[in-house]
Formats: C-alpha cells, sequence, structure tokens
C-alpha cells in the first residue's frame, strides 16, 4: 500500500462493539464527515453508539462529534480531562461551541481564500508527486469548507485522568493516558482480549505530527505503549500496523532530534538558528525516502514543529496548546 499523505488532516475513526453499543474512537474532523461516519456506523451495526471517546483536540478528530450526538444523543462522551479542557476554549478550536453566523463566515472565507493559494502551488510544481498532491489537496479542501460549514465544536462530558474502563464481557475496553506525547493529553484506547491497540495521535504515518508536543514526554509514553502487547496498532492516521518497526522509527526520531537540539540550545543559539544547524536527513529517509510531496511535509508537520519544541524543552520553556502550537 502506498502512504498518503493529506493536506488537510482527516483522523482514523475506530468502531469497536460491544454487548449492548458501540464505543466509538474520535469522530472525522468535521461536521460532514461526521455525517459520514454515522451512516458508516449504521451500514455495520444496528446497535446504537453507547460512547465515544476523543482521542486529542486536534479539530481532525472531534469536530465531527456534534453530529453524532444527534444520532445517538444518550451516548457517553470521554477525553482526558487536558483534551476537555481544551475543547471547551477559543485558543484551540477554530468553532464556537454554539452556531455564530460571524464566526462561521469568518472560517468560510479563511478557507475559500486559500484555495487558490493551493492551485498556483500545483501549477507551480514540478515532478508528478506533487502535481498530483496539490490537486487532491484542492479537491480535499473543497470539501472541507462544504463539510465545515456550521460546524461547532462540542467538548466531553466525561473527563479522567490516568484510566477509563468500559466493562464488556467480550470486549472490555480500557481508555488510558500514557503521558503527554503528541499534545498533554492523548488518550489510547486498549482492547485486551483481542489485542488491538488504537493509539491516536502518539502514532501518525507516514509523516507524523509534531505540532506544540512534547519530545521527552513523548518517548516515555511509547515506551509504555510498546509494552502493551498489542498485535494490532490502529494509529491516528494511515493504515493498521502489525508490528513495532514504526514506533521505533519514532522514538528513534524524536531521540535524534532532541540529541542534536539540546547543545545547539545550550550553546545559546536563537531558535532560528537552531532550525537552520539541524540536519534531519537521515529520519526523513527513513520515513519517506525520496518522495518530493511527502518530504515537503515531513519537514513542514514534523521536523519544524518537533525542533521547536524540543528547543523549548532544552531552555526550561513551557509548551503550550494553542491552534498555532506556540
Ligand atoms: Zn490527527
Amino acid at each position: 500500500m502506498q502512504p498518503t499523505f493529506q493536506v488537510q488532516p482527516a483522523g482514523n475513526v475506530t468502531v469497536i462493539e460491544q454487548a449492548e453499543g458501540l464505543v466509538l474512537v474520535d469522530t472525522g474532523g468535521s461536521p460532514g464527515a461526521g455525517r459520514r461516519v454515522v451512516e458508516t456506523v449504521r451500514r455495520l451495526s444496528p446497535k446504537p453508539v453507547k460512547a465515544v471517546v476523543i482521542t486529542h483536540w486536534h479539530g481532525d478528530h472531534p469536530q465531527g462529534l456534534s453530529e453524532i450526538l444527534k444520532a445517538w444523543p444518550a451516548a457517553r462522551t470521554i477525553a482526558t480531562r487536558a483534551t476537555q479542557s481544551h475543547l471547551r476554549t477559543a485558543k484551540t478550536m477554530n468553532t464556537p461551541a454554539a452556531p455564530d453566523a460571524v464566526a462561521n463566515a469568518t472560517l468560510q472565507k479563511s478557507l475559500q481564500d486559500f484555495i487558490p493559494n493551493v492551485r498556483r502551488m500545483g501549477e507551480e510544481a514540478k515532478t508528478a508527486e506533487e502535481q498530483a498532491g496539490w490537486a487532491a489537496s484542492e479537491r480535499l479542501l473543497r470539501q472541507y469548507a462544504v463539510d465545515m460549514d456550521g460546524a461547532v465544536t462540542l467538548s466531553v462530558s466525561e473527563g479522567f485522568d490516568t484510566r477509563l474502563d468500559l466493562p464488556d464481557p467480550q470486549t472490555p475496553v480500557e481508555v488510558l493516558h500514557l503521558g503527554r506525547a503528541n499534545t498533554d493529553g492523548d488518550a489510547v484506547v486498549w482492547l485486551p482480549r483481542q489485542r488491538i491497540l488504537v493509539a491516536g495521535d502518539i502514532v501518525v504515518a507516514p509523516v507524523p505530527f509534531g505540532f506544540g508536543s512534547y519530545p521527552s514526554d513523548w518517548i516515555g509514553a511509547l515506551g509504555r505503549l510498546r509494552a502493551m502487547d498489542f498485535a494490532t496498532l490502529i494509529p491516528g492516521h494511515g493504515p493498521p500496523q502489525r508490528d513495532r518497526a514504526y514506533v521505533d522509527r519514532l522514538v528513534a526520531a524524536l531521540a535524534d532530534i532532541r540529541a542534536q537540539v539540546k547543545p545547539l540550545a545550550d550553546s545559546g543559539r536563537t531558535l532560528e538558528q537552531v532550525q537552520a544547524a539541524v540536519d534531519p536527513s537521515r529520519q526523513m529517509q527513513a520515513f519517506v525516502g525520496d518522495d518530493p510531496w511527502l518530504r515537503r511535509w515531513f519537514r513542514q508537520y514534523w521536523v519544524t514543529p518537533i525542533v521547536a519544541s524540543a528547543y523549548k524543552e532544552a531552555r526550561g520553556v513551557p509548551i503550550v496548546q494553542s491552534l498555532r502550537g506556540e
């Protein structure tokens, strides 16, 4: 299977069947995606959705929740306490908690204004991979604008700190926080009987996301994740994984960034100087090879933001959660 990459990311949605209903992990990245999730779930099973777990606050995971709850208003909604609070604040979410015509028009305008830039990038692209990537991005953004019309962000009603259980005779579910990683409140979902682990954006392929992340804690969380006896790992983006090779690659990449950034930061260089001095070529080759489209996004969605986080960590500057990752 060829790795895919979406400029406007759309997180995986996982459906788990228990005796008395279904558990959803994440909801799609927009109300439109949420409506398609509802249709898909109804084709899979006549059972109601009894619980929805949101793995973290990044919009491509919770933005379908409003539509899921229209279909199943009695569903429990669950996230870590940190994620629960981010879902309630404008610092992290780009849509309001209740319908707001002005906010909706502003978001729609920003999306429409962005589309010509994407088209121009496609016209200027030199390789077939990049031209195809930009063309797909333009189609996706047009769909995203339609799907986001009228979007609201709902928070969850139940927050937990380290563990929340959803018992069941056949398919017990454990919702766990393994420590700060991609965000300060990542949840993973563990099915101990089936040995399936739903990782959220702690594991994302082919290009990991590094915005506002915690490199040192992330390595710790991946160590705990790696020690779990999973047969299948469902990443936040990308196809299911059957072994630990990608997890190991991710740990090595985080360790490499930290090892490069620390001496540079300690020597008093600015973030800009550190960004210029870090050499990501070995990890870039390991993750995306020579594909020019993926190399562009590996730098933009991974190297640049994770170097910024490693720099803050080395300087003792707190990493905060915000829409812009600043
Ligand atoms: Zn995501």
